[in-house]
């Protein structure tokens, strides 16, 4: 009974449709698959505003286009996928997930931890808080912490923190656009020297591509 409800569960979500306002090739530049190449598959919205935002496409409706797990699937050129927005949990896509992953692809969430279980079943769910409190809940692969020049003691209990719960962590200077910022960069880099964990300096943004 269960599987045969499993697999109900499965087929409508072929029928699904994702909006995605951009996809592309490239190296991931951030967190545990940094230098990967990847296809990055961007879906339209997110439920914060934030004041540094890097990613202005999530919000461009003339960009939409609704596409199912199927026709994202054909846009997939790496073995590594990766789930991006915007927000990509503000809707279910456990189904795109389960997609992806019967025709051999292995995914990447991004998210910035609205809803763990809308994207539960990646293969990496990576946490990129971007308030510190309340800590988002779900089973994290890892978390990316954003760290500006004036953010030294706020970030240093959140490593302790997410150390402690055995999560992988990574430092993310907050850059530019398509700058990289150097006193992001010099904090960043001192706090994960102290604390033993991985600088995620935005590879992209350091070799110059998308
Ligand atoms: S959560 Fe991410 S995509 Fe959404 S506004 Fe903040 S930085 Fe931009």
């Amino acid at each position: 009974m269960e599987s045969q409800l499993s697999t109900i569960t499965y087929l409508k979500g072929l029928e699904m449709h994702y909006k995605v306002v951009e996809s592309f090739t490239s190296i991931q530049g951030e967190g545990i698959h940094m230098g990967r190449p990847a296809t990055f598959i961007r879906l339209f919205g997110c439920n914060l505003k934030c004041p540094f935002c890097d990613e202005p496409k999530h919000t461009q409706l003339n960009l939409v286009k609704n596409l199912t797990a199927e026709a994202i699937a054909e846009l997939v050129e790496t073995k590594l996928v990766v789930i991006t927005g915007g927000e990509p949990s503000i809707n279910d896509i456990n189904p795109l997930i389960w997609f992806l992953q019967d025709e051999g692809y292995e995914v990447q969430v991004e998210t910035n931890g609205f809803s763990f279980l809308n994207v539960e079943d990646a293969d990496t769910v990576t946490l990129s808080p971007k308030k510190y409190a309340p800590r988002p809940k779900g089973f994290w692969t890892e978390v990316k912490l954003l760290v500006s020049a004036i953010d030294y003691d706020r970030v240093e209990t959140e490593i302790e923190y997410w150390k402690g719960q055995g999560v992988t962590v990574s430092l993310q200077p907050i850059n530019g656009l398509n700058t990289i910022n150097p006193e992001s960069m010099r904090v960043a880099m001192r706090l994960a020297t102290k604390h033993d964990v991985r600088l995620s300096p935005q590879l992209h943004k350091l070799i110059g591509v998308e």
